[in-house]
């Protein structure tokens, strides 16, 4: 049986996407530029795929601007706020310790370039404080930028009060909606958001295309340079196909939320109870505040990466925290930044359910994970320690 349960990551393309961009790949391909009919008629599903991404999160089509994905998204709002705020003599940031690296690698850079950041606690439960924000908010704050679901542990950050407290202290707030869009609502007026990002391939587009979102207000600064494209603020021809795709997938998974949560949400349920009674385990993440579709848990006395090696000789794609950087195994900043030692964050296992997966795929799962976790307890120096009394449990 093989078995994707790592949707987090990335998604297959919708039957409906594939539809909607398969003629930009084969007949229509004009540039949106071109000013001669065969140009505009390219311009006209460019624009139609704006205003339908504008109507899903309760935006203006001109708020919204084509990036070649969430990375991109999120560098261009950062750093345009930063600008901004730096020529009004503001150099100071504030975003969460568990970001995805497209974030906190932005706001790294821009440190090197003299701004302040203060990254903010998410406690043990993985979801941010309006408090500590309000204690961390300074006069020359230039942006808050606050992930609305965090992609590793699925816990979602209280996004409409942070948005009323940053509007009421005049400072932009971003939120990088990468797990959220297509899987949770979003109402960029009601939420208060000024800049948002999402990416296509989190919700059955192609991978290399995303949104930004911007407030009509926001001062935006480009990263690509050149053409006119994009009301200027993004040079390079348009990925058609990618951007009709992007709105044909986004329409149907906000359309089809809720039936596609109550699939979901039963699947995720049922690991998070079965998974749960291995002993010396431990579920990531408030289960209070979470996205349907993901389950982050915690193993004792094993290794992450040894877990998903096995898992993927029985046909099941999953994912661990740990990141592998240069040769060394870091465990992931995300469960450091809840508060997990070291070893506890080493044994991790990352489960992303979609509306496609079965319950027998999951069936399949509370079957295997169990014996793969004991079989590599096993064969576990550390866990025979544990075992022996001469290391204590931590979880
Ligand atoms: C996947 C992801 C990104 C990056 O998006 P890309 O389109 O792959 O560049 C950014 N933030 C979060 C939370 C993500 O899950």
């Amino acid at each position: 049986m093989f078995v994707y349960a790592d949707n987090a990551a990335t998604t297959s393309v919708s039957k409906t996407a594939l539809n909607a961009m398969m003629p930009y790949l084969t007949e229509q391909y004009g540039n949106p530029s071109s000013l001669y009919a065969f140009g505009q008629k390219a311009k006209e599903g460019l624009e139609a795929a704006r205003k339908t991404v504008a109507e899903c999160i309760n935006a203006e089509p001109r708020e919204i601007y084509f990036t070649s994905g969430g990375s991109e998204a999120d560098n261009q709002a950062i750093v345009s706020a930063a600008k901004a705020g730096a020529r009004k003599g503001k150099r100071h940031l504030i975003s969460t310790a568990f970001e995805h690296h497209a974030v906190l690698h932005t706001l790294k850079k821009l440190e090197k370039e003299g701004f302040e950041v203060t990254l903010l606690d998410v406690h043990e439960d993985g979801v941010v404080r309006l408090e500590d924000l309000e204690a961390a908010i300074r006069e020359d704050t230039a942006l808050v930028t606050i992930m609305f679901a965090n992609n590793e542990i699925g816990t979602i950050q209280p996004v409409k009060e942070i948005g009323a407290l940053c509007r009421e202290k005049g400072i932009p707030f971003h939120t990088d909606a990468v797990q959220a869009a297509g899987h949770l609502p979003i109402d960029v007026k009601d939420m208060n958001i000024d800049m948002l990002s999402m990416s296509g391939h989190k919700f059955h587009a192609p991978k290399g295309v995303g949104v930004l979102y911007a407030k009509r207000n926001m001062p935006l600064f480009n990263i690509i340079e050149g053409g006119a494209q994009e009301r200027g603020k993004r040079a390079g021809t348009e990925n058609m196909a990618g951007i009709v795709a992007l709105a044909a997938a986004l329409k149907e998974s906000c359309d089809n939320m809720e039936a596609n949560n109550a699939r979901i949400i039963p699947m995720r349920d049922k690991l998070f109870a079965e998974l749960g009674k291995i002993p010396h385990s431990k579920i990531n993440g408030s289960l209070e505040h979470h996205v349907p579709g993901t389950v982050n848990m915690c193993f004792e006395g094993i290794e992450g990466e040894s877990l998903l090696l096995m898992l993927d000789m029985k046909g099941i794609c999953a994912s661990s925290g740990s990141a592998c950087t240069s040769g060394s195994l870091d465990p992931s900043h995300v469960l450091l930044s809840i508060g997990l030692p070291h070893e506890v964050a080493h044994g991790s296992l990352r489960l992303s359910i979609g509306e496609y997966n079965t319950m027998e795929e999951i069936d399949h799962i509370i079957a295997t994970v169990p014996q793969v976790v004991e079989y590599l307890r096993n064969m576990s120096p550390v866990w025979d320690e544990l075992e022996k009394g001469l290391r204590p449990h931590l979880i």
